[in-house]
């Protein structure tokens, strides 16, 4: 693989009564429900509280169901931009939520995994022979802080595969032209320092790392959390504002 990577572009739906876009291509190719809810003031998925509200719960019960019938689980990580990720074969059904993870990894069937986005890049994985899936929260902090790495590794580790088996999806997030970083930024993720502040563009630095593991194939989503605020939250476009997004990944018990 070389050169920039091909982009794909997740489709509106509002299929089961959620709004989100979804990675069809997917559905089709793979079998898998892959995809990020669609901004709404009823529907923010932020996780914040011990024990989440009961209107927040019944949101993601009402994700998992318009994702597919066959999900009867929802696992998402109360995320530190950090690189502990969570392998869950089995959880118990409903909403849960675990502290201090920023990536996902399953086998199983019938298990959603999740993350909350609102400018930050979600990466979806998946070894399609076996069917197994890892989806990872990945800002620049997370991205020097080794999660893309450690997630393909933990990935590769479950299916017994190399990178080469793996595809790669890098989801709604800021693009390159909104995201303006100082030199420390650009330092930490791509170990040069510019002399001044640049545009930096998460979703190609993630792609220049795929492919020095040797990732199969990569995809990048067209959309940007910032040009396109008012479908997703944009942490940048809205100067802050609370609000996230929900990027989703899992495959339906048959
Ligand atoms: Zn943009």
């Amino acid at each position: 693989m070389t050169g920039p990577a091909a982009h794909l572009q997740e489709q509106h739906t509002t299929s089961g009564g959620f709004e989100r876009y979804e990675l069809e291509a997917w559905r089709d190719a793979y079998g898998v429900a892959a995809g990020v809810t669609a901004r709404s003031p009823d529907a923010d998925m932020s996780v914040a509280g011990e024990p989440p509200p009961e209107s927040v719960r019944a949101r993601w019960l009402q994700l998992s169901r318009a994702a597919g019938e066959g999900f009867r689980a929802v696992v998402v990580g109360r995320q530190v931009h950090g690189a502990r990720l969570q392998v869950t074969l089995d959880a118990a059904a409903g909403l849960t939520v675990l502290e201090g993870v920023d990536g996902h990894l399953t086998d199983r069937p019938g298990l959603l995994l999740a993350v909350t986005v609102a400018d930050c890049v979600p990466v979806y994985l998946l070894e399609p022979e076996r069917g197994v899936l890892g989806l990872l929260h990945a800002g620049w902090r997370g991205i020097a802080a080794g999660v893309f790495e450690t997630g393909v590794g933990a990935l590769c580790e479950l299916a017994e595969c190399s990178p080469s088996s793996v595809v790669m999806h890098c989801g709604v997030s800021v693009c390159g032209s909104c995201y303006e970083v100082g030199p420390e930024v650009v330092e930490a993720v791509a170990g040069e320092r510019p002399g001044a502040p640049v545009k930096l563009d998460l979703r190609d630095v993630l792609r220049v790392r795929a492919e020095a593991l040797g990732i199969g194939h990569v995809t990048i989503s067209s959309w940007c959390s910032a040009h396109d605020h008012d479908r997703f939250h944009s942490h940048r476009a809205s100067a802050g504002a609370p609000g996230r997004v929900a990027a989703y990944l899992g495959r339906p018990t048959a």
